[in-house]
């Protein structure tokens, strides 16, 4: 299972989980396939002063009613509205799975795919056999020269051993798609995690190294043997680490853009053959290529050379466990689980299976069970009145540029020519992304799932030497998340987060231009963030501000880095400033011109109250509704170090904050805990 969105293009609105969660065959809860996901007034706890702790006004008591589930590491109002999805899809993949010779192509393929991952008994009795013939070509290595053609054969299958290759936007010439290759190789979710030498992450490292000796245990090897085997996993990880670059600096562009032709890179790594590489691979002929990290490869071809070839088999053996556990048998399943769920995420229990396999069938098969999908819940006027309140965003978006009195006017004639050319993609694609030539075979979860990542690995390096399609999504319509790409400019709205509480068609507009018109307002402002402002309304990498402007923006947005900087996040640990910047300043400057929208939209004629609050309280609480969550400790801790998002109580209370409006809406002193005496503002 791959996962669909890159780190560095797209800047999500919420993280996406990047690893498979563990598996296996608990029993479903009783739950709610329809949660009441709407806001109503008896959510608000009014023991709580809102000018004290907004977040907690709002959501304590949605918190209190809502633990996080056994089976799962957070909850917030995002995952029950994913859960929602899960029922309307689990529906539609039950109907292909059961129907018979009259089913269409599509239906067969996603029905056959939930089938067969729904099958335990089958999974159970193939045991590690479905692994069995990528083992047999990894012990037959005859040398490290061969290296190069095994691992196109585990990228291939979406196994990302040793480094990642793909296709992406050229920085500076975005319009044209490129090869990227970029540092990969590592079991743990980043760089970070083999060097902290805290006690916490010591601690986590040695559970990884037991955790990886277990799993070569179930593979049939003697305790002592994967003892040693995992020992060499970690020290090759280890080494590959020390060449990555951590989250904070793949949000610099200029970090991780390294345009060399295929003779500089093979100069950085001549233990490895990249032409056997490239050739094998399946891409198309190419003599340039974005070297994300040249450091990454020099230090990777030290590497090499410092493990023996019995060591790399050991690396790729594990990876390649690692990589289909998902499809493997219980026991398989729940080691995986014990460790990157339950010790990693404090996640408490598996997923129950039919929701795991609704999530594989949705990563590998997406586009098929998402025409399905809109077919069934997306209606046209849902994308009208979408596009409406988009226009009425980035009219306020206009006007905010043209009025901040920081930026000089050659500039601001630059960014909105940056906002006018700036794409709005709603509900779903244009075009479906095509899996005829893939085959799913009924029976053959693993194979179906390797089988799915080769086709689609395809797809994405067929696109190297021809131009940008805007038509191609980054992840399916039933997808709850929105996203802007700097390195497109555009914006993405899938089908999926167009449902209450982010858009209610029987809401009044002041709750849907705090939920869903703030968010449309943090996707546009990504534009013009600490990274995208990098990019040009071409979407190329371009310095298209003036040196006196580009020093007062960064004086402002450092307000907002130290800001939530100081901000904790779970126990003593507190937000890194730096990796969320991007974030909490969509979230500040989507606030700021949502507001403006909403009293365009009213011109003038104040709505009545409704539930005795204003409709600029509704605004506010529109925003806070969204963001009600729990998160286990592990969890939040984690996401710390990886999320570029900071937690939902400070994306509202760091948001209101500064907001004179709020201040003003809840009539609250100046010296209210929800009054920043240093109130940050961009936009
Ligand atoms: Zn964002």
């Amino acid at each position: 299972m791959r996962n669909f969105l890159k780190m560095l293009a797209v800047a999500t609105l919420l993280a996406c989980t990047v690893f498979v969660q563990g598996q296996s065959g608990t029993p479903a809860k009783a739950e709610s396939a329809k949660p009441d996901v709407r806001f109503s007034a008896d959510m608000l706890d009014k023991d709580i002063d809102p000018c004290n702790d907004f977040y907690a006004y709002a959501c304590s008591k949605w918190a209190a009613k809502n633990p996080v589930p056994a089976d799962r590491p957070g909850w917030g109002r995002f995952d029950e509205l994913q859960q929602r999805g899960e029922y309307i899809v689990r529906d539609i993949l039950e109907k292909a799975a059961a129907g018979g010779a009259s089913r269409g192509v599509s239906e067969q393929k996603i029905g056959d795919y939930y089938a067969s991952c729904m099958d335990e008994s089958a999974v159970e009795k193939a045991g590690a056999q479905p692994l069995q013939a990528d083992f047999e070509s990894i012990v037959k290595l005859k040398s490290k020269e061969d290296l190069p053609k095994e691992i196109v054969r585990l990228h291939r299958e979406g196994n990302d051993v040793l480094f990642g290759f793909d296709s992406g936007s050229d920085f500076k010439n975005a319009s044209q798609i490129i090869a990227e290759v970029d540092q990969g190789g590592l079991g743990l979710p980043d760089r970070d995690y083999y060097f902290k030498d805290d006690p916490k992450s010591d601690d986590l490292r040695k559970k990884y190294v037991e955790h990886v000796a277990k799993m070569f245990v179930l593979l049939g090897d003697d305790q002592a043997k994967a003892a040693a085997e995992a020992q060499v996993v970690m020290d090759i990880e280890t080494g590959l680490a020390k060449g990555a670059l951590d989250q904070t600096s793949r949000r610099d562009p200029k970090k991780i853009y390294h345009k060399l032709t295929d003779k500089e890179l093979a100069a950085l790594s001549p233990a490895f053959n990249w032409t056997v590489y490239f050739a094998g691979v399946g891409a198309p002929q190419f003599d340039s290529l974005n070297v994300v990290e040249p450091d990454f490869i020099k230090n990777m071809q030290q590497v090499i050379d410092a493990h023996s070839l019995d060591e790399w088999k050991t690396y790729l053996r594990w990876h390649t466990v690692h990589a289909g556990v998902a499809l493997l048998p219980t026991a398989f399943v729940n080691e995986n689980f014990d460790f990157f769920s339950k010790t990693m995420r404090g996640t408490k229990e598996l997923r129950p299976r039919w929701k795991r396999c609704v999530a594989y069938t949705n990563n590998d098969l997406g586009d098929l069970v998402g025409q399905i999908y809109v077919q069934q819940t997306f209606g046209a006027e849902g994308k009208e009145r979408t596009l409406a309140m988009v226009a009425a965003l980035e009219k306020s978006l206009g006007d905010d540029i043209k009025n901040v009195p920081w930026m000089g006017a050659d500039t601001k004639t630059q960014a909105l020519v940056k906002l006018q050319a700036i794409t709005n993609r709603i509900g779903y694609t244009d075009k479906w992304r095509d899996y005829s030539a893939l085959q799913i075979v009924r029976g053959d979860a693993l194979g179906n799932s390797q089988r799915s990542n080769q086709h689609d690995m395809q797809r994405r390096l067929n696109k190297i030497g021809k131009p940008l399609d805007k038509r191609d999504w980054p992840y399916p319509p039933m997808t709850v998340n929105a996203s802007y790409n700097p390195l497109e400019n555009n914006i993405t709205f899938p089908a999926g987060i167009l449902q209450p509480p982010f858009y209610d068609n029987q809401a009044d507009d002041a709750m849907n231009f705090g939920g869903i018109g703030a968010v449309i307002g943090h996707e546009l402002t990504h534009g013009f963030d600490d990274q995208g402002s990098q990019f040009d309304a071409e979407a190329n990498l371009r310095d298209w501000w003036t040196a006196n402007d580009k020093k007062q923006f960064e004086e402002r947005t450092g307000c907002v880095k130290d800001q939530y900087a100081s901000f904790v996040a779970v126990d003593d640990l507190k937000l890194n400033g730096k990796l969320t910047l991007g974030e909490n300043t969509a979230d500040n400057g989507g606030m700021r011109i949502a507001y403006m929208a909403m009293l365009n939209t009213f011109a003038g004629k104040e709505p009545a109250p409704v539930d005795g609050l204003s409709a600029e309280q509704r605004f506010f609480l529109g925003w806070a509704n969204v963001w009600c969550q729990n998160r286990t400790d592990a969890y939040a801790r984690m996401l710390v170090n990886l999320d570029p998002h900071s937690p939902g109580k400070n994306r509202v209370n760091g948001t209101v904050s500064n907001m004179p409006e709020f201040k003003e809406a809840y009539h609250c002193a100046a010296t209210a805990p929800m009054v920043n005496q240093n109130a940050c503002r961009v936009w």
